[in-house]
């Protein structure tokens, strides 16, 4: 085979990983199943992965324009991030503090805690607004992120809904950016619902110039199953992709609508029913859910526990994960990146949380940070896996073994990522 000169090789990795090269997402029993290369390389040329495997093999097809010693180190894919909330003003420290000593059972009030964000987002500017997500970016790229989802919600009125996808649209960052219409997060106050539902469904076709994705938070403090169908019935006409948070604090059927509007993903799930779970399962729509959310807001949910605190994470809701996967739901996880719930920009810190609260196994978490992920954005085929053909989205890890990025808790372990075969951030010397 002759030679070929190519942009870059990743060159001696301990071990390469990869979630099984796949046309739809991991489910059963192939979730718990990963590809290691031990001693391998990834040769890289215009953004694309070239091949994959051991060392000697790439070094005898292969000759690099640049070499990254990755001696050592894990290389994975890019993590992928199917859920933030990442444009919002404000931040709400306070808020947490108080429902973590009791001290203000109002505080718990997940609505009232959007409000007051709500308030904040719109109290700044677009460039304030802008130069925080810039930031959260940087961070979550340094943290091995390499693409995200990014929703609106806090703007409410449609001028403000507008505005965020806007300044989504207009950021400028290695990141990949998939954007969301969440006009329909939860009812301002003092607004008629039909009113306000009638607003969202105008917005649409104007939101859509800005947006490929959008979603409604479905859910008894939300949006009822007959709004969530109307919405998104006419964002299909308007030729959006669909994505709902559902089943969060109660099951209202909001996973089997997702699975009746051909969702490509289902978020939350955390009161998820068995037939929501066989729905999901047939629709092959994937459930992301939140490790982080249980975590943080230490399962207080309005009216669901009075403001009183149930440790973490409720038994049932590691139940819930489980029967998911048993009963075929390709399941993905997400940081839910917003102020309140969840203020944690790392998928490394959501995949050990997810395997110690919802004792999954190494390779279950890999895939769901990757490959899963990214098929809850469609891009499944273009990204989340380490194969020939595939978009140049790297992580080298300052580890040996993969388990120990999920293992050791608590630190970053990125020594570099890389994206579209560039290196975009390096911890350590390249
Ligand atoms: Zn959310």
């Amino acid at each position: 085979m002759p030679v070929r000169s190519c942009d870059l090789v990743v060159a001696e990795a301990s071990e390469v990983i990869s979630s099984p090269p796949n046309a739809t997402p991991l489910r059963g029993e192939m979730l718990d199943h990963l590809d290691v290369t031990r001693f391998a390389s990834v040769a890289i040329d215009a953004g694309r992965v070239l091949a994959v495997g051991p060392h000697e093999e790439i070094t005898r097809r292969f000759t690099p324009r640049s070499v990254l010693d990755a001696s050592g180190r894990v290389v994975s894919a890019g993590l992928i991030d199917p859920h933030t909330h990442l444009v919002h003003g404000g931040t709400r420290d306070a808020e947490y503090e108080a429902i973590v000593v009791g001290a203000d059972p109002a505080a718990t009030r997940l609505s009232g805690g959007i409000n007051s964000t709500v308030a904040m987002t719109r109290a700044e500017s677009d460039t304030e607004l802008t130069s925080r997500a810039i930031d959260d970016l940087d961070a979550m790229l340094a943290l091995g992120t390499t693409t995200i989802e990014a929703k609106s919600g806090y703007g409410f009125l449609p001028d403000q809904e507008l505005r965020l996808l806007r300044i989504l649209a207009d950021l400028s960052h290695p990141m990949s950016i998939e954007r969301t219409y969440l006009g329909a997060h939860v009812v301002p106050d003092g607004v008629e619902r039909r009113n306000f539902v009638d607003g969202v469904i105008e917005t649409l076709p104007e939101a859509r110039l800005l947006a490929d994705w959008c979603d409604v938070f479905c859910d008894r403090i939300g949006f009822t199953i007959p709004e969530t169908r109307a919405i998104a019935a006419a964002a299909q006409t308007a030729g959006f992709k669909i994505r709902l948070h559902a089943d969060q604090t109660a099951d209202i059927g909001a996973a089997a609508l997702a699975a009746e509007l051909g969702a490509s993903s289902a978020d939350h799930l955390d009161c998820i029913s068995d037939q929501g779970i066989a729905a999901l399962a047939d629709a092959m729509t994937v459930g992301v859910v939140l490790p982080t959310v249980a975590l943080h807001m230490l399962e207080v949910v309005p009216g669901l526990v009075e403001g009183r605190l149930v440790p973490p994470p409720k038994a049932d809701l590691v139940e819930r994960v489980h029967a998911m996967i048993s009963g075929g739901v390709p399941v993905a996880l997400s940081t839910d990146y917003n102020p309140g719930s969840s203020p944690c920009l790392s998928m490394q810190l959501v995949m050990q949380l997810a395997m110690r609260l919802f004792r999954l196994s190494y390779a279950q978490v890999w895939n769901m940070a990757t490959a899963n992920a990214a098929h809850s954005l469609d891009l499944g085929s273009d990204r989340g896996t380490i194969a020939p053909g595939m978009r140049a989205d790297l992580v080298v890890w300052n580890v040996p073994t993969h388990g120990l990025v999920v293992n050791r808790f608590g630190s970053s372990h990125t020594a570099h990522v890389i994206k579209d075969g560039n290196v975009v951030y390096s911890a350590t010397r390249p």
